[in-house]
């Protein structure tokens, strides 16, 4: 008997190269692990939906298995080639095992047994896809954005490149258009962007409705380059396949690099990171907001190494730069004057450059490199701003930059 929907079995520890073989012929898509720990790494990549551990690995293997809060419920089938003592039977149960196939056991039986598992499991996903999910628009629900950006946060407690970014989306003038259109249509609107969001992101990253009409898209393990272009790819996508109502959307855009405790005063626990992640987030759309709508705004300040490095200066700011690769990054360096810069320019340390501020008179400052990496950007020192020139620039933010290089 072949199951209906090919579902994936992981098989955990030695000596099960025939039982591999047998459940792959009776339709199941399988992939082995030798190790508990390879096991745990391959499966969140890979989603299993069912283990089956050699019961050589004992009943601790089990108990490894059912620790990874990802993992708890996935069911777990002790296998063994030849009969065991009920006793070990017994353990293996209270460690957490679903169930046992002890040899003999014939393929109608196994698939009979594997397919029991798999429909407690099956089902328990549809309920809990119920509860996680934004009724009306079926991205994520807030409650469940707050519960995996927890997952995420607790991943990364060492210092070390950008791993998480965070994106704040909120329709622009939402207000009017119920007003203009009905709320009814403003609620189809309302699902369209989100499933224009959900179609335009990665199957790791999580769409999750925020409120009313504001969305937050998590990001694992992309740079704030990264998440900054796919911010503006989702502006331009709403602007473009909304266009009969007008609806347009403005995003402030933060990332989490590392949490050393000399940058906070202390070491901050999981909240305070989610906090500050999404606040950063929220500072940045309204930036965004006051700075015209319709456009993406990046956080204003940088966390982590670069003011580790650069602790004595009272101002370090990152530049974006409008670049040949065109309006992507130049929409950007219009909303930002702190935060990041771009990295196809090639600037070097010690660079000097002359930045124009859009004001009425312009303000001109001339900034220095004072780091610059590839695929990340650089920052900037500006020379004679003291601690009121830093809320000088702050100020700025929202306000057309231009950046030109100084001739030597
Ligand atoms: P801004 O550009 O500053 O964001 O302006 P706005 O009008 O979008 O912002 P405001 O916060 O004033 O209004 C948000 C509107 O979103 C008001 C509310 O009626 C509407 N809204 C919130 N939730 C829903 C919903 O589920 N369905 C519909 N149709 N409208 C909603
Ligand atoms: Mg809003
Ligand atoms: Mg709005």
């Amino acid at each position: 008997m072949l199951v209906e929907h090919p579902a994936r079995l992981l098989l955990v520890g030695p000596g099960l190269a025939p039982l591999k073989d047998r459940l792959l012929g009776l339709g199941f898509e399988v992939e082995g692990a030798p190790t508990v720990s390879r096991a745990l790494s391959l499966a969140q990549t890979w989603f299993p939906l069912l283990f089956v551990l050699s019961s050589e690995l004992g009943p601790d293997a089990c108990r490894r298995l059912r620790q990874d809060e990802s993992l708890v419920h996935v069911p777990t089938i002790f296998y063994s080639p030849r009969p065991l003592p009920e006793e070990a039977l017994i353990q293996g149960l209270e460690a957490g095992a679903n169930d046992f196939v002890v040899e003999p056991c014939s393929s109608a039986l196994l698939t009979a047994r594997i397919g029991a598992q798999l429909t407690i499991y099956r089902s328990h996903i549809a309920l809990r896809d119920r509860m996680v999910r934004d009724e009306l628009t079926g991205v994520f629900s807030r409650r469940y954005l707050f519960e995996s950006m927890r997952q995420h946060v607790s991943r990364f407690s060492r210092p070390g490149p950008p791993v998480l970014a965070c994106l704040m989306l909120d329709v622009d003038h939402f207000k009017a258009v119920n007003d203009r259109l009905g709320h009814l249509e403003g609620d189809r609107i309302l699902r369209d962007v989100a499933e224009l969001i959900y179609s335009m992101t990665r199957k790791g990253d999580v769409v999750a409705r925020f409120g009313g009409e504001e969305f937050v898209v998590i990001l694992p393990s992309t740079s704030p380059n990264g998440a900054a272009q796919v911010a503006e790819k989702l502006r331009r996508a709403v602007e473009r396949d909304c266009r009969q109502e007008k609806v347009t959307v403005s995003i402030g855009v933060s990332w989490f690099q590392s949490r050393p405790s000399d940058d906070w005063g202390h070491s901050p626990g999981d909240e305070e990171v989610i906090n500050w992640l999404l606040a950063r987030a929220d500072e940045a759309l309204y930036r965004a907001k006051s700075a015209g709508r319709n456009r993406v705004s990046l956080q204003s300040e940088f966390l982590g190494e670069e003011r580790r490095n650069f602790p004595r200066l009272g101002l370090t700011v990152g530049v974006s730069l409008g670049s040949p690769t065109g309006q992507v990054l130049h929409r950007i360096a219009e909303v930002s004057a702190g935060g990041m810069a771009i990295p196809d320019v090639d600037l070097r340390v010690g660079d000097s450059l002359e930045v124009t501020m859009g004001f009425d008179p312009p303000v001109r400052a001339v900034g220095h490199v004072v780091w610059s990496r590839v695929g990340e950007g650089c920052g900037l020192v500006f020379d004679g701003f003291g601690e009121g020139g830093r809320e000088h620039l702050i100020r700025l933010l929202g306000h057309r930059t231009r950046i030109r290089r100084r001739k030597k």
